[in-house]
């Protein structure tokens, strides 16, 4: 069975019960594809112990470096359907919201298509998103799918029965609930069972989309997008919210959360970005520090006032500035958003450290005209 996310299928959903069908995913060791790879069994679990259960599919990816639930929609938008009804089936919901982002025209008429005309017993429903960075938070989305504006709250929907799940956690259900758990774990590693969608930009010849096996050698996976186009500087690993790392130390591990930790990086948004040595790795970061200063939802005082001021003190290369900052901010707001931001720029400072020498000597070594990390939402998906 050769079955892939990014393939059509075209074998029917079994119908299973629901506990047969929660104990494969269990079986699969499936975890979250969205960024925080929380189990995903548990997560259905704790749902399905709730009343009046609804399912939220999550796809708005507001990552900017991050296209990969956007290719799945547009590519194999039945699939994260049936993943939705399984998911829904296991947690007793009977309404199924598929949240896209506002601008994705494109995502939006293909999840049309494959909802038309089917239903297998839900209530299903198409959202448009405002296109934000925090927006597909799950606190965030839930609060705008009730009316509220599309901010971060201290709430965990998963705990009042709604489950919001990534589009690509959901098509790994609608696999998984065909061909089983054993068949999941015949890729990948062990511990890190199955495939990724992962985005792969910046110093490569063909960049965009590809479903790769957990564990594959980060070399092989550049491949996968043509190879380099240019020697690398630096790998951001994870997007906006991750970690920049020394090419050499990058290009030299498997894809894998376990490889990454010693790191202090991780999949994250499953998006790679290989900067060019001819990209300035200290603009592309206080760019990509200013656009997440801006995108926070104004609502907590580190992402006010902590996330200007770190964007600040990135642009003026004030290093102690940033080292009394960072414990002020990290930590301290009601999502995850300035810990993440904290987190991208405390690895620039880190792996830059040289280039921040030569910037105080007056010195640059970046040459390359246009940036090289994306700002907003990806048009290539519009
Ligand atoms: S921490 Fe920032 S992004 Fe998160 S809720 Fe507070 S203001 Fe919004």
């Amino acid at each position: 069975m050769s079955a892939r996310l990014l393939a059509p299928i075209d074998t029917p959903l079994p119908r299973r019960r629901r506990a047969e069908l929660l104990a494969e995913i269990e079986a699969s060791g499936l975890t979250g594809r969205g960024g925080a790879a929380f189990p995903t069994a548990l997560k259905l679990a704790a749902v399905a112990r709730t009343r009046n259960a609804v399912v939220v599919a999550n796809g708005t990816e507001g990552e900017p470096a991050s296209w990969k639930d956007k290719v799945l929609l547009a590519e194999n938008a039945h699939l994260v359907v049936d993943g939705a009804m399984v998911a829904a089936r296991i947690v007793g919901a009977r309404r199924i919201i598929f949240a896209v982002g506002r601008e994705n025209r494109t995502v939006r008429k293909r999840l049309e298509r494959a909802l038309a005309g089917r239903s297998d017993g839900f209530d299903c429903f198409l959202e448009a998103v405002p296109d934000r960075f925090v927006a597909g938070e799950e606190s965030a989305l839930v609060n705008h799918l009730n009316g509220g504006p599309a901010k971060p709250t201290m709430q965990k929907p998963y705990e009042r029965g709604v489950l919001v799940q990534n589009v690509e956690t959901l098509a790994n259900l609608g696999l998984i609930a065909r061909y089983g758990a054993e068949w999941f774990r015949e890729r990948g590693t062990a511990d890190e069972p199955g495939t990724v969608l992962i985005t792969v930009l910046g110093a490569v010849r063909s960049p965009g989309v590809a479903e790769v096996e957990l564990g594959t050698p980060m070399r092989d996976v550049l491949q996968r997008f043509g190879g380099l186009s240019a020697l690398p500087n630096a790998v951001l690993v994870g997007g906006y919210f991750g970690t920049w790392m020394r090419a050499h130390d990058a290009l030299d591990l498997p894809l894998s959360d376990a490889a990454l930790k010693p790191f202090g990086a991780s999949l994250g948004a499953r998006s790679i970005v290989v900067l060019p040595q001819d990209a300035c790795g200290l603009a592309e970061s206080a760019r990509v520090a200013r656009y997440l200063a801006e995108e926070s939802a104004g609502q907590c005082g580190p992402c006010v006032f902590g996330l200007p001021a770190m964007a600040d003190a990135l642009e003026t290369l004030d290093v102690d500035r940033l080292r009394r900052l960072a414990p002020q901010i990290s930590g301290r707001g009601a999502c995850a958003h300035p810990n993440g931001a904290t987190r991208f720029v405390a690895s620039a400072v880190d792996v830059f450290a040289d280039e921040i020498v030569r910037h105080h000597a007056g010195r640059c070594t970046g040459s390359a005209r246009s940036p090289v990390l994306p700002l907003g939402s990806s048009r290539e998906w519009r």
